[in-house]
C-alpha cells in the first residue's frame, strides 16, 4: 500500500478515505493518532494489524461534539459532565459504560468504552466531515514512542495505512489522561495531559491513581511495555548521586532537560525543567533522536515532581525491563 502525505487542508479527502473503511493518521493535540471509523469494525482491526497492537487493548473513541457521546455510551455520570465541563475539548478521556452500537473490536470486549473530544482543530474538522466518530489509538507501531510529528508516524507505518495528514509538531506531546467515570468512584488509569490535581481541584474530592496495572489491570493497556526507543533504556532521577558515572561514556547518550546538558558528554536536550510542559512536548522526539544516535544505551534524566507526572510514567514505562 501506498501511504500518502496530506496537508491540513486536505480533510475532506481524509474524511473519504476514513468512511471507505481506510485508516488514517491524524494530529491530535497530544500524540498523532491511527483512526478508523470506531463504527465499522473492519475498519478498525486494520488499527490492530498496522500497529502490531495486542488485541486485548481497548481503543480511544474521539468525538467532535458531546451529543456524539450520548450514542456511544449507556450513562453519563455527575461527575464525568463535570469533568467534560472542566476539560473537554482536551486532554482527557473518560471511561463510560459503553452502548451496543459500539464494535466489541474497540472494547476489547468490556463492558465499557473510553471516549475523548480532542481539541486539534484538524481532528475536529476530519471528525465532523466524516460525520463519525473515530476509533484512534497513537500511531506507531505497538511498544514504540508515540509520534509527535507526522515524519515519526511514517518512519513506523509507511506503506501499512492510506494516509497521513500533517498537522505539524503536537502541542502537548503526551497521551491524554485516562479516567474511569464507570463506576462509584472515578479512578485515573493512566496519566497524561491533565494533571491528578487538576481534576481533584474540579471535583473537590482525591482521586485514586490506579495506574500500575498489575495482573488483572483494569486498563489493559496497562499491562504491556511502552514508548520505549529500540536501544536499551535506564532513568536515572534528577539529583541522583549515580547520575556522574557514566558522563563522559560514548557509548551512551542522555535524555536530559536543558538545565542538565552541561553535565553530560553526549547528549540530547528535551525540554527545560522551567517550562514542564516542554519536557513532555519533546520527550518522544528526544527518544526517537536517541535511537537513531547510535549510541548502545540511553540514561533518561527524570525530573521530581507531580508537574511532571506523565513524563515521570512513561520514562519508567520506557525503562521497563532493562
Ligand atoms: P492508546 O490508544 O495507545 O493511547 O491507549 C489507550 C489507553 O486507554 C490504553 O491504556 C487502554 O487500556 C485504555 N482504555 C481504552 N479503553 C478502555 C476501557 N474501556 N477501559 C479501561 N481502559 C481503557
Ligand atoms: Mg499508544
Amino acid at each position: 500500500m501506498k501511504t500518502i502525505l496530506l496537508s491540513s487542508n486536505d480533510i475532506k479527502t481524509a474524511a473519504e478515505l476514513l468512511l471507505n473503511g481506510e485508516i488514517v493518521a491524524v494530529p491530535t493535540e497530544t500524540v498523532y493518532g491511527l483512526a478508523a471509523n470506531a463504527l465499522n469494525a473492519t475498519a478498525v482491526a486494520k488499527i490492530f494489524t498496522a500497529k502490531g497492537r495486542p488485541q486485548d487493548n481497548p481503543l480511544i473513541v474521539h468525538i467532535a461534539g458531546r451529543h456524539q457521546l450520548y450514542n456511544l455510551v449507556e450513562n453519563v455520570s455527575d461527575t464525568a459532565v463535570k469533568l467534560m465541563d472542566a476539560f473537554w475539548p482536551g486532554a482527557i478521556t473518560m471511561v463510560f459504560p459503553a452502548s451496543p452500537i459500539v464494535p466489541s473490536v474497540v472494547t476489547a470486549g468490556l463492558a465499557t468504552v473510553a471516549v475523548r473530544l480532542p481539541s486539534h482543530p484538524v481532528m475536529l474538522d476530519i471528525i465532523k466531515a466524516a460525520g463519525v466518530p473515530f476509533a484512534a489509538p497513537s500511531a506507531n507501531c505497538s511498544g514504540l514512542p508515540s509520534p509527535t510529528r507526522a515524519e515519526h508516524v511514517l518512519d513506523d507505518l509507511d506503506g501499512k495505512i492510506a494516509a497521513v495528514v500533517d498537522g505539524g509538531a503536537c502541542d502537548i506531546g503526551v497521551e491524554s489522561t485516562v479516567l474511569d467515570v464507570s463506576g462509584e468512584t472515578p479512578r485515573i488509569l493512566r496519566i497524561g495531559g491533565v494533571g491528578q490535581s487538576d481534576i481533584e481541584r474540579v471535583l473537590n474530592m482525591k482521586i485514586a491513581l490506579d495506574t500500575n496495572g498489575g495482573d488483572k489491570p483494569s486498563s489493559p493497556g496497562q499491562k504491556y511495555r511502552h514508548y520505549a526507543p529500540k536501544t536499551p533504556l535506564t532513568v536515572l532521577e534528577d539529583g541522583d548521586p549515580g547520575i556522574h558515572i557514566d558522563r563522559d561514556n560514548e557509548t551512551v547518550v542522555y535524555l536530559c532537560p536543558a538545565e542538565r546538558a552541561n553535565m553530560f558528554k553526549k547528549h540530547i536536550v528535551y525540554g527545560s525543567l522551567s517550562e514542564p510542559e516542554s519536557l513532555a512536548r519533546g520527550l518522544y522526539s528526544a527518544l526517537r533522536e536517541a535511537d537513531k544516535s547510535g549510541a548502545e544505551r540511553i540514561i533518561a534524566v527524570c525530573p521530581k515532581g507531580e508537574c511532571f507526572a506523565a513524563v515521570r510514567d512513561r520514562l519508567y514505562r520506557a525503562g521497563m525491563d532493562n
